[in-house]
């Protein structure tokens, strides 16, 4: 009987766990013991970290995409539907077609779902880079944009990338001095805990970047209204800040699956971190931005989630015991301006060390981001 492995996602996580699979179960696949299906509701693979340098005209959203056929092995089918429902005590997908998927092992990576519509006013009077539209849109704002205030507000966590609105401010301080206009601009960053960002010592070295280059930081500030009109943020400590160009990272949600099928709340599966596997299910796993795992929302974790996941189901297909394990690493090139990257790396309960930006850091974030295609393939 050929054992059905199914993935949900043709993001960062699903495309690197199909090749992975691809590659430890060939043998399996190639004599039909074994059968890989992906399930996506995209045929083009995003790679979002290129949204970044969108607004400042250094890529394209077009930069951003790849038929994810091209990337994915041959040994794996790929099913170009949306996933409706997960239903775990029957071992069965529902496709928005209506076809049913059954399955013996499931990986979920649908990454989140960026909700702005949860803060009145955000998509009326703000601009985001977090997905293709907004970051085309943010583009054409910040070309016509020489002075006044602008500010930088992340409005709620988790969300994608923790590092990636520091590097907007960075950037973008950077950017407007080099166009000669920084002195007319007014740049201010607010973030919703009481620091600058999740961890310790980024939030202290993004501190003091912020200080050296007269950003101003605003620290519990929860904004919860945009007024579009008067261009004013609110916020629900009872604050207000004026701004004339907002760049509002939006809220983000897990996905209506999870929590429909009891796997989790707010969306996100609830899972051992360290087998990755659900807590609520049997032969249930979640990798990436999904899966509810105390580190970043990064594509380097999906990416490492993924070769633990093959692994264990490559094992468990095989009749093995799995005993690979996931440990928290998580990697992360930090842009501190336009030519100027610093770099870290962590696994689960370590503080890591900011080291000085430099411009050779820059290049490896920019050559990773090009290398990034045959890293999906899964050939480096
Ligand atoms: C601006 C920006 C910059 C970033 N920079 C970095 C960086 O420098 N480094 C880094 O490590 N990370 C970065 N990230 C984060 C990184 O992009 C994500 O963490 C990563 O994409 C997560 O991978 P994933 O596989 O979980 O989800 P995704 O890559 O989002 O893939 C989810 C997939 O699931 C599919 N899907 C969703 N729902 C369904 C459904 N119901 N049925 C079928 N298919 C479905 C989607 O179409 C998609 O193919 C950045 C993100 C942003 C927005």
């Amino acid at each position: 009987m050929t054992e059905h492995i199914l993935i949900v996602g043709g993001g960062t996580g699903g495309t690197v766990l199909a090749n992975r699979l691809a590659e430890k179960l060939a043998p399996e696949i190639d004599s039909g013991d074994v059968q890989v299906t992906m399930v996506t509701d995209n045929e083009d693979h995003v790679y979002k970290p290129t949204f970044l340098y969108v607004p400042f005209g250094k890529k394209t959203t077009a930069d951003a995409r790849r038929p994810v056929r091209e990337l994915v092995d041959r040994r794996v089918d790929i099913t170009y539907d949306r996933v409706t429902d997960v239903d775990t005590d029957g071992q069965r997908l529902s496709l928005a077609d209506g076809r049913p998927l059954d399955y013996d092992h499931l990986t979920l990576a649908m990454g989140v779902e960026l909700v702005p519509d949860e803060v009145p006013g955000l998509q009326e009077g703000g601009h985001h880079f977090y997905g293709a539209d907004g970051a085309e849109q943010l583009q054409e704002a910040l070309a016509e944009f020489t002075e006044g205030h602008l500010v930088l507000s992340v409005i709620g966590v988790p969300h994608m990338c923790p590092a990636a609105p520091v590097e907007f401010t960075l950037m973008a301080d950077d950017w407007l001095r080099k166009r000669g206009v920084r002195e007319d601009v007014e740049i201010t960053y607010t973030y919703p805990i009481q620091r600058a960002h999740g961890i310790q010592s980024v939030a202290d070295w993004a501190t003091d970047q912020f200080e050296e280059r007269d950003v101003n930081v605003e620290t519990f500030f929860n904004a919860d209204e945009v007024d579009p009109e008067e261009k004013v943020l609110h916020t629900m400590e009872g604050n207000e800040l004026d701004f004339d160009l907002l760049v509002g990272i939006p809220p983000h949600t897990g996905s209506d699956l999870v929590t429909d099928a009891g796997l989790g709340d707010g969306g996100w599966v609830d899972v051992d971190k360290h087998t990755l596997e659900a807590t609520a299910a049997d032969d249930v796993y979640a990798i990436g931005d999904v899966a509810d795992v105390p580190t970043s929302k990064a594509g380097s974790v999906a990416h490492y989630e993924a070769g633990v996941v093959a692994d264990r189901i490559a094992s468990n297909a095989r009749g093995q015991v799995p005993t690979a394990t996931y440990e928290g690493k998580t990697v992360c090139f930090i842009e501190a301006g336009m030519d100027e990257a610093t770099f870290i790396e962590f696994n689960f309960g370590d503080e890591p060390t900011v080291r000085p930006a430099s411009k050779p850091v820059h290049w490896a974030k920019l050559g990773y981001n090009e290398s990034y295609w045959l890293t999906a393939r899964g050939l480096l």
